[in-house]
Parts: C-alpha cells; sequence; structure tokens
C-alpha cells in the first residue's frame, strides 16, 4: 500500500487514489492477457472519396472486447499500452492484421493504420511495416499510415528520415487530428503529407460556429496549395457533409457514412453505402 516518492521517502496514498490505482493495475493485468486471449479485433469505417462519388478505403480502428469489462475504447486502453511497453507487439498485430484483409480487397481500396507515437518511433519500426506488407503481399501504395502531430514533436531528424524512408517505399502518410496539436504549421513545412485529416471538433462546428468553418476553409485551402489531400472526420450530417464539399474537402468520413465495422459488414457497408448515397440523391431530386 506504500510506494517511494520521488525524494526516496516512504508515503502512504489516500484511499481513493489506491483504488483509483488498483483498477489501473487490474486494468494493466487484463491489458497484457488480452493479445494471447484473442479478446482484440479490427473495425473498419470507410472513407468517402468526394470527387469520384465512391469509397476509397477504410480506416482500421481497434477494438477490445474483453468478457466482463465489455468493450473498452481505444482512447483508454492505448495510452496505458504505450505505458506499459504493449504497443510495439499490440501495434505490429494490428498493422499485420490490417495488411492481410486488406490484400483480400480489391485493389481500389486503400488501408488507413493509426500508429501512436511510440510506436512509430522504435527503431524496428520500418522492419515491422516491411514485414507486414512481405507476409501479406499488399501493395504498399495501398497502405496509408494515420500519425498526429505528437510523433513530430520535437521535430527530430530521425523521425523525419523515417517519414521519408517509408515515403519512398510507396507508403502514403496523412497527419490525423490536424489542428488540434500545436505549431501545426510547421510540421507541413517539415514533411510532404500526403493527406491531411481535419480534426472532427472544427467538422461539428462547422456549420454552426463561423471559426471553425473558417479555419476548415483555411485548412482545404491549405492542402490544396500544399498538393495534399483533405479529409473531414467525423461528419454527422447531411449539413456537415454539404459544408465540407462546399469548403472543397476532397473526401469525408463518419458516421453520415457508416461507423466502423467488422470486416464480416465491409462489403454490405460498400453495398448498402452506394445504393444509400443513390436513394439520397433521388429524394433530394425529387424535393427540389
Ligand atoms: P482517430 O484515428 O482520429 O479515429 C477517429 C475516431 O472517431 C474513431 O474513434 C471513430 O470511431 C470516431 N468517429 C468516426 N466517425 C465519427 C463520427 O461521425 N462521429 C463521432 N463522434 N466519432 C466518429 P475510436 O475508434 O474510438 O478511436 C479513437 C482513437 O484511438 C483514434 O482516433 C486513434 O487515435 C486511436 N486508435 C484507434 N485504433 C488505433 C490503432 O490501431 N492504433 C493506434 N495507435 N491508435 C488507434
Ligand atoms: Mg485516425
Ligand atoms: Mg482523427
Ligand atoms: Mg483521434
Amino acid at each position: 500500500r506504500s510506494k517511494m516518492d520521488g525524494r526516496g521517502t516512504w508515503r502512504f496514498f489516500e484511499p481513493a487514489m489506491d483504488a483509483s490505482l488498483q483498477s489501473r493495475r487490474a486494468l494493466e493485468i487484463d491489458l497484457r492477457e488480452a493479445m494471447d486471449k484473442q479478446e482484440f479485433a479490427l473495425f473498419y469505417q470507410p472513407i468517402y472519396d468526394l470527387r469520384r462519388d465512391r469509397i476509397s478505403g477504410f480506416e482500421a480502428l481497434l477494438r477490445w472486447q474483453h468478457p466482463n469489462r465489455g468493450f473498452v475504447p481505444p482512447d483508454q486502453f492505448i495510452p496505458l499500452a504505450e505505458e506499459i511497453g504493449l504497443i510495439a507487439p499490440l501495434g505490429e498485430w494490428v498493422l499485420n492484421r490490417a495488411c492481410e484483409q486488406a490484400a483480400n480487397w480489391p485493389d481500389e481500396l486503400k488501408i488507413a493504420v493509426n500508429v501512436s507515437a511510440s510506436q512509430f518511433r522504435d527503431p524496428k519500426f520500418a522492419d515491422v511495416i516491411a514485414n507486414a506488407i512481405d507476409a501479406s503481399a499488399l501493395s504498399p501504395h495501398r497502405l496509408e499510415l494515420e500519425i498526429t502531430e505528437s510523433v513530430l514533436l520535437g521535430n527530430s531528424s530521425e523521425t523525419i528520415a523515417t517519414l521519408h524512408e517509408l515515403k519512398a517505399r510507396g507508403l502514403r502518410i496523412a497527419l490525423d487530428d490536424f489542428g488540434t496539436g500545436y505549431s501545426s504549421l510547421s510540421y507541413l513545412r517539415s514533411f510532404p503529407f500526403d493527406k491531411i485529416k481535419i480534426d472532427q471538433s472544427f467538422v461539428r462546428d462547422a456549420t454552426a460556429t463561423k471559426g471553425s468553418k473558417l479555419i476548415v476553409r483555411a485548412i482545404t485551402s491549405l492542402g490544396r496549395s500544399l498538393g495534399m489531400t483533405t479529409t473531414a472526420e467525423g461528419v454527422e450530417t447531411v449539413e456537415q457533409l454539404n459544408q465540407m464539399k462546399a469548403e472543397g474537402c476532397n473526401e469525408a468520413q463518419g458516421f453520415l457514412f457508416s461507423r466502423p465495422v467488422p470486416a464480416t459488414e465491409l462489403a454490405s457497408t460498400i453495398l448498402s453505402l452506394r445504393n444509400g448515397l443513390k436513394e439520397r440523391d433521388r429524394s433530394r431530386a425529387l424535393a427540389s
């Protein structure tokens, strides 16, 4: 019940703190076992190409289905996995699985995989990527890595070198959650990203708040000037979709199109999206 503090003296935790520490420990133990017990799964969310009017690919989103805890969201266990050194094997599993599944899809569909900062900084990361591509025989240009600005914090030459190496191998690199980190603009200068994903907080507000609308406009025009694709995240309503189209976004992703679905529902998602959008166009045409 006691722990050495920074000065090397023993102190006692408050009971409340002890309880939260215990529940964290329990989560940690479960997380360490989750891989062996095959409690992880990848769900996929379509990314919609607004110019070509079709799905351009899917983003892989990690899911942890615990027998008692139920579904644990990634925001709750990925930071923990990073802290306790589990992100490397977990991230490797995600990459292998995503590439393996995407290799069975039609060639025009890309797969986007999220990569966390510590995963990316691992010296073995380039090998992990190479292995995933070799084992699945997925064409590298169909694999897109989504990194956040936190990967670029410090702007180290190793990070930039790794990014260039991956790009030289044919992979595409997307900057995720754009606009929520720090000094975003200098990061755009340090590396030629293929894509900027506009954070859903701006997309959500863009129809109501002038500031957010102008931010979306600025990001899309920046992306256009720099030759990068812009993707709006978290599009939930037709109104938001129309706004994003009006601002010149290239792609959109969100519950309006589809929630993330298990691999078994990919085909039906593609189909219903095709029919659903046609249906919506038809009803709009009838209404006007
Ligand atoms: P992200 O990469 O920005 O993923 C988008 C998140 O927004 C996903 O949450 C997705 O389910 C959610 N989302 C999509 N459309 C909508 C919408 O219309 N409305 C709302 N409210 N939400 C929407 P999810 O799956 O809970 O993932 C959260 C974050 O966890 C991800 O954010 C990503 O940073 C991280 N993550 C997920 N899978 C992985 C993984 O395999 N590896 C790593 N390192 N991180 C992952
Ligand atoms: Mg992402
Ligand atoms: Mg995002
Ligand atoms: Mg996010």
